[in-house]
């Protein structure tokens, strides 16, 4: 039985006027959005980061840097689908992945289910094998005034061939 694997992510992205605020692929009805080159999906690019770190594949930034202008504006579930791609082709299958979305506003409970549904897509693998908790930070730190959302996941991957 193939030793699982696990990985750790992490993001911070800040509001800001004039965008919508994407989180796990579900577009939350809110007056600001998220500061960034891509969709900004802080949920997402932490599950990616977690993928990446468990298959040992370096981090978000290395395969989709923010210089690059292919990831304008991307939607970040198709960079999730990119990672599952790298996933496949190193034999890795994704066993579990577990989430915490830090946000003082909005509240985001009403879409958790979608965005969960929306990331198991992405990565093909079962709604159940995806958790999304979300959490204030009861008014304190950056998240608590308001200024951005932060995200972090984990996720346990298994090198099915390797001992
Ligand atoms: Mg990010």
């Amino acid at each position: 039985m193939p030793i699982p694997r696990c990985g750790l992510g992490f993001d911070v992205h800040a509001f800001a006027d004039g965008r919508p605020l994407v989180l796990g692929g579900v577009t939350v009805p809110y007056p600001q959005g998220l500061a960034g080159h891509s969709d900004a999906d802080v949920l997402t690019h932490a599950v990616i980061d977690a993928l990446l770190g468990a298959a040992g594949l370096g981090d978000i930034g290395l395969h989709f840097p923010d210089s690059d202008a292919r990831w304008k504006g991307a939607d970040s579930l198709h960079l999730l689908a990119a990672v599952r791609d790298m996933l496949t082709a190193g034999d890795c299958e994704v066993i579990h992945i577990d989430t915490v979305l830090m946000a003082q506003k909005p509240r985001v409970g009403p879409y958790r289910s979608a965005m969960q549904r929306n990331l198991a897509e992405a990565l093909g693998v079962p709604a159940d094998r995806i958790n999304i908790k979300a959490t204030t930070t009861e008014g304190l730190g950056f998240v608590g005034r308001v200024e951005g959302i932060a995200a972090q996941a984990v996720a346990t991957v298994v090198r099915k061939g390797t001992p």
